[in-house]
């Protein structure tokens, strides 16, 4: 008899989600990766299957914005987890178009699956939900327990992230939710090696530095994480009772541009080790929009505690050097420079 459960993963064609899937299918489980566009169905799966056995892995196609397909989607799945959302890299004309898709999709994820029977969702929120915009809250780190303001200046993605978490925990109030548990995994920006030669807006960072499309780094800071202990902890998250109705905020200590620049010339790749001035960096923003999107934080560090990734689902994260390299090796590999 076939006793493997099976997961569906949203947004397989992304980064972060392919490593879901290996992590699951290591462990193994049974994934459907879902897909915009079936035309991407190949590509994943190649990718995938230089990386582990992909014989329990199947697609389906799936919208956020369309009902189209949820229903079949999510039949007979133990669990979800709902990785897609618009990421991309700078700010859109109209922010509706990243918090509507965010919004629903997760919505959608959540409904189809209460019905489905599926017995926990676990939801790709941000550090974009908690860390951002005026709050009024005790000083110290920031905690799974702080919400980014909506109502601040924050640019259309953060604000995205942090309405559809909302928006999820709101479903879980309802009577639609049933017994469906949810857990949400809160990312800082997400390093660590690719899959293939396509990366998310966070791998603009590392490559950003090993092309030299500047002189020297932005003193622009950001807590990372390594996207292997993302998937682990989507894992754990998955299937640890504990984990039921948490949060987790996943991110080592926070470092500046720098540093990361610094660990990957430690490693021999020819990467600035000087800092821009800030008056440099609002002139650059002007023409990138990439540069634009993170100048608002210029100069400034966001303390954070990773102790609940710790405690509760009891992962170490690999540290900066780790991440940052494995990054660049794996663009260097797949030639995605
Ligand atoms: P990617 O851009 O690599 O992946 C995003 C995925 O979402 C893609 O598979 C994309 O499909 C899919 N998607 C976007 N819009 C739609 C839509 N309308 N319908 C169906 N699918 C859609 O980014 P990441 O892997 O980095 O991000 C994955 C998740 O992690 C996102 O929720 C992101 O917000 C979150 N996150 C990422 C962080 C990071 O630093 N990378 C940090 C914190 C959170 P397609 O290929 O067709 O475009």
């Amino acid at each position: 008899m076939d006793n493997k459960q099976t997961v569906l993963v949203t947004g397989a064609s992304g980064f972060i989600a392919k490593h879901c899937i290996i992590k699951l299918l290591n462990e193994g489980y049974k994934v459907r990766g879902s897909v915009r566009s079936a035309d991407k169905v190949d590509k994943v799966r190649n990718a995938l299957a230089d990386h582990c056995d992909v014989s329990n892995l199947s697609f389906v196609e799936l919208d956020l914005m369309s009902d189209i397909g949820w229903a079949e989607a999510v039949d007979g799945c133990s669990f979800v987890q709902h990785v897609a959302s618009p990421f991309p890299s700078s700010e859109p004309d109209n922010e509706d178009d990243l918090i509507v898709p965010a919004r629903e999709g997760a919505l959608r994820a959540m409904k189809f699956a209460a019905a489905a029977g599926v017995k926990r969702v676990v939801l790709t929120s941000s550090m974009a939900a908690i860390a951002y915009g005026d709050q009024t809250r005790e000083a110290g780190p920031f905690t799974e327990k702080d919400w980014t303001n909506t109502n601040s200046d924050i640019g259309a993605y953060i604000k995205s992230k942090a309405i559809a978490e909302r928006a999820a925990w709101d479903f879980m109030e309802t009577d639609t939710a049933g017994d469906m548990q949810l857990s949400v995994i809160n990312p800082g920006g997400v390093l660590g090696p690719l899959v293939d030669n396509t990366w998310s807006s966070s791998g603009e960072i590392v490559r950003k530095l090993l092309r030299r499309e500047m002189p020297a780094c932005p003193r622009i800071a950001f807590a990372m994480i390594d996207v292997r202990d993302v998937a682990d902890a989507h894992f754990e998250a998955m299937i640890r009772p504990e984990a039921a109705g948490e949060r987790f905020l996943l991110a080592t200590d926070s470092a500046w541009m720098v540093d990361v620049s610094k660990a990957l010339k430690k490693n021999g790749y020819n990467t600035p080790t000087g800092n821009l001035p800030n008056f440099m960096v609002r002139l650059i923003a002007i023409f990138d929009k990439t540069i634009r999107l993170v100048s608002r934080d210029l100069g400034k560090k966001t303390p954070i505690s990773n102790e609940k990734l710790r405690k509760v689902l009891q992962i170490e994260p690999r540290d900066l050097e780790e991440m940052s390299v494995s990054m660049a090796d794996s663009m260097v590999k797949y030639k995605a420079l």
